[in-house]
């Protein structure tokens, strides 16, 4: 789906920046409880520095109520004793996300920035997360191995984990929420959440939202606060029996050091640095508008973008017409205001990065075609905007093509035939996905098998269509997988039980 296609999904109301400012408070064991320190932190919308929320600041002693509160939940066996119960409250809090739509994603587009249609795209794809899971919590199945002898049966049991830790990024705070928590409920776990500070108030929403739905006290806890404070306890708290972590691999590789203490149990879905592939004969006009979406979406903060474009030789010159073309009608601007494209980076040091490695990538070479700015003057004043940016003459071996920038950055390369491209989609300390674009059936399924990659798009970039698909990394990428199966068993313990009857 091109950018400027999103528009027509644009049905939201119009709003403004002048939107209701709400303080919150740690939720914990059911209830809104002050951080005992007192301390709160206002986060500013990225577009314009208005104010969005207070957010509380938890502390140690949070931190220790909310892990206990998750514990007593998960002990005391009532949430994991009936699959059915549980289905139905994810199914009534899933009714009551849709009916707040129209609150809910705003609150969204002006914690990151994004785009109001992005934004509730975010939101649906919440919704389908969570439907998926609920529809899942029944199901959760086990096996008996009976005809190895007629004297003994083995059970292979299911069990939920039990309290876990969820550890979420700014960037698709909504979606990536619901990829751990949707697995957390089904299985009949209980969590704390620590959202990124940018995006505490609309983590807080849907908790609240899951309480009004009927899930007990103590199952979801939700605080934020400095990782430094609670982030790292959270991983080494003693009563914590799982781990899942998404944000950059430099914070994986810590929370991998913390977590061989007591061999806690992880999941960690990391960085990437995608390739997205167009081979000649591939439909042109629908790869352009794909490799525009699949860097430009969220403005390129975004961790399967497809931010390393390769280029079949001969159809570079008018790919590029056609791609630089539909950047230049790109609108940047007021996230809520609904013909626009893309909005700002999610805060002034992720602006900083990002300039730096535009800096970078002049220096290393590559040839600037597009962008490159910092975007001022009104209305851009008072927000972290930048262009969107296009690199071409890219060397794969250059810094802005094996780094993680994490804004609307372009790098282009071009290959002249299959194994060179999937050389240079797999040079790359990452992992996490691919794009793949040719009428040919052989190619694709070719560098589908090829590329060391979680996940490969065929002629499509961020989503085919399909949902609950399994998503993590190859490589440095991640270990692991959400969604899906393997999601829901990343939560489960397996327990054998031998059954002498004689
Ligand atoms: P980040 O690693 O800085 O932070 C992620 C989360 O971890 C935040 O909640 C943060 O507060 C917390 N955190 C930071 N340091 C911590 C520590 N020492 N102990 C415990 N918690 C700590 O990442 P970010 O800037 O919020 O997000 C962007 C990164 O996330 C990018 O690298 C992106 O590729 C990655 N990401 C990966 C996926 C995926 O599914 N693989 C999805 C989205 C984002």
């Amino acid at each position: 789906m091109s950018l400027n296609a999103l528009d027509r999904q644009k049905g939201a109301r119009e709003l403004t920046t002048q939107a209701e400012v709400k303080k919150y408070d740690l939720f914990i064991d059911g209830e809104w409880r002050q951080p005992s320190g007192g301390e709160t932190m206002q986060r500013l919308n990225p577009a314009d520095q208005s104010p969005v929320a207070t957010l509380p600041m938890a502390t140690e002693s949070d931190l220790d109520a909310a892990v206990g509160a998750a514990r007593k939940a998960f002990d005391d066996g009532a949430w994991a004793a009936s699959a059915k119960r549980r289905a139905r409250v994810m199914l009534d809090a899933v009714a009551r996300i849709r009916s707040e739509i129209d609150t809910l994603a705003p609150l969204l587009s002006r914690e990151v920035g994004k785009p109001l249609a992005e934004a509730r795209i975010e939101v649906l794809s919440m919704i389908n997360t969570f439907e998926a899971y609920a529809s899942m919590a029944d199901n959760i199945r086990g096996r008996a191995i009976s005809n190895a002898t007629p004297s003994a049966l083995g059970v292979v049991l299911k069990e939920p984990v039990g309290v876990a830790g969820l550890i979420i990024p700014w960037n698709w705070p909504l979606a990536l929420l619901s990829w751990k928590l949707g697995a957390v409920l089904a299985t009949g776990c209980t969590a704390v959440v620590k959202p990124s500070i940018h995006t505490g108030a609309t983590t807080y929403e849907v908790a609240r939202i899951f309480s009004e739905a009927g899930v007990p006290a103590g199952v979801i806890n939700v605080i934020s606060g400095r990782s430094g404070v609670i982030g790292e306890k959270l991983i080494t708290h003693a009563s914590i029996d799982k781990v899942s972590f998404t944000g950059s691999t430099a914070t994986g590789r810590r929370i991998m050091e913390l977590a061989a203490g007591n061999v806690r149990r992880i999941t960690l879905e990391l960085g990437g640095k995608s390739a997205n592939v167009v081979f000649a004969d591939a439909d042109l006009d629908a790869a352009v508008a794909g490799a525009q979406a699949a860097v430009f979406l969220n403005c390129g903060q975004t961790c399967h973008a497809g931010t390393r474009l390769l280029l079949q030789r001969r159809i570079h010159g008018e790919f590029m017409e056609k791609l630089l073309a539909l950047v230049d009608g790109m609108k940047v601007g007021d996230p809520l205001d609904p013909s626009t494209n893309m909005g700002p980076v999610v805060s002034e040091e992720q602006l900083r990065i990002v300039e730096g490695y535009i800096e970078l990538g002049k220096q290393e070479g590559a040839r600037l075609v597009k962008g490159g700015n910092r975007l001022t003057g009104a209305p851009y004043d008072k927000g972290f905007f930048i262009e969107p940016t296009v690199f071409v003459e890219v060397d794969n071996h250059m810094r802005i093509a094996q780094e993680e920038i994490f804004g609307p950055v372009l790098t282009v390369a071009t290959f002249d035939d299959f194994n060179e491209a999937l050389a240079i989609a797999n040079d790359t300390a990452y992992g996490l996905a691919a794009g793949v674009w040719s009428r040919d059936l052989r190619t694709v399924m070719r560098f589908a098998r090829g590329v060391k990659a979680g996940t490969v798009w065929v002629n499509s970039y961020h989503t085919a269509g399909i949902g609950n698909m399994p998503f993590g990394g190859y490589k440095q990428s991640g270990i692991g997988r959400e969604q899906g199966e393997e999601g829901l068993e990343t939560f489960l313990e397996t327990k054998a039980v031998h059954i002498n009857h004689g």
